[in-house]
């Protein structure tokens, strides 16, 4: 394993040293997008052993443009077993876990405090509160990283020794004001571009510590060649970093669009479902298969796909409150 790093711990910046603390990092990757699964594989590639993977959705058509672990295989199964497997196929000597769930208050709560580091593959600003919070609340560093049509931004993130994205971003954007990659579009390597310099920051972070640069906003646009950086204070009046108070890790709404005409509905409660079960109830009502562990179903001209426990992203529908009606009435109550 030694001469895998071997170019790697010649920099003075690493050293036999820095490679042995990457290789007892622990680093979790929330969202398994391009940005998610580029920046994944570079810090395996670099050294860091052990991941945890967290995403809710599965692999569709149109990821494969941008997404370098996915193949036309992979098409419908979780995004997150996907990744994993495909990186164990790379270092079979790694930890990596994968945990097909959305990540809420509770799920950072229970994952956050055993990492030591968290990059972000997520392509909503919602969650990133749920993720900054869990980060200011338990101290660990994260990197904040977006993508967008043909830019992206990226901040490194210490909590209590730099600002956190609310002292960026004080609040969450009304829904529905922010485009997001479906209707704005995205260009295939742009996150391939920010997961690189991610995973760098990352490394920064954990070789580095706090004296790494922090307070540094870097936007990236890949089409005009243009980069520029802000600098960001904390803000001395910031709800989470100075109050300290993590609204965001409370429970929040059941119903959330994704990219696109998706909406993901979760349940009420905690919940195992029987998919067998559900498939046979589902069935007279229009066409329903089981496959990779999730249950499909198309009843009134959507698509319903179905998780274990009890998790749906309905697709073919605008209206999260049409989803989660239909949800309530054929899933689960
Ligand atoms: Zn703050």
């Amino acid at each position: 394993m030694r001469e895998w790093f071997a170019r790697q711990i010649i920099l003075p910046q690493v050293g036999e040293e820095g490679q042995q603390r990457l290789a007892e990092t622990r680093v979790l990757v929330v969202g398994c997008g391009a940005l998610g699964t580029h920046t994944a594989e570079a810090l395996l590639r670099a050294g860091v052993r052990h991941l945890v993977l967290v995403d809710r959705d599965v692999v569709e058509v149109h990821n494969l443009h941008r997404v370098a672990l996915f193949t036309p295989k992979d098409l419908g199964r979780p995004k997150a077993e996907v990744a994993r497997e495909k990186l164990l196929a790379l270092d079979p000597a790694a930890q990596v876990e994968a945990h097909v769930v959305h990540l809420d208050g509770a799920v950072a709560e229970e994952l956050v405090p055993h990492v030591d580091l968290v990059v972000d593959g997520l392509d909503n600003l919602e969650t990133r509160y749920v993720v900054n919070d869990a980060c200011v609340k338990h101290e660990k560093p994260w990197v904040y990283t977006a993508v967008l049509a043909t830019y992206g931004m990226l901040m490194p993130i210490w909590p209590g020794r730099g600002p956190c994205l609310r002292c960026l971003f004080p609040n969450p954007p009304a829904p529905g004001s922010v485009p997001t990659c479906a209707e704005a579009g995205i260009l295939g390597p742009v996150p391939k571009a920010l997961a690189a310099l991610q995973a760098a920051a990352a490394l920064r972070l954990l070789l580095r510590g706090p004296d790494a640069p922090l307070g540094i906003l870097l936007h990236l646009d890949l089409w005009n060649l243009r980069t520029h950086t802000v600098e960001v204070k904390r803000n001395p009046a910031c709800p989470t970093c100075v109050d300290r108070v993590f609204s965001f890790l409370q429970e929040g709404s059941r119903s959330a669009i994704l990219c696109g005409d998706t909406v993901q509905i979760l349940p009420r409660s905690k919940i195992a479902l029987d998919l067998g079960d559900l498939a046979r109830r589902l069935s007279p009502l229009g066409r329903v298969e089981l496959r990779h562990g999730l249950l499909v179903a198309e009843i009134e001209g959507v698509s319903v796909t179905v998780f274990p426990d009890g998790r749906a992203l309905v697709k073919g529908v605008g209206d999260p409150r049409r989803a989660q009606a239909l949800y309530d009435q054929y899933v689960a109550r």
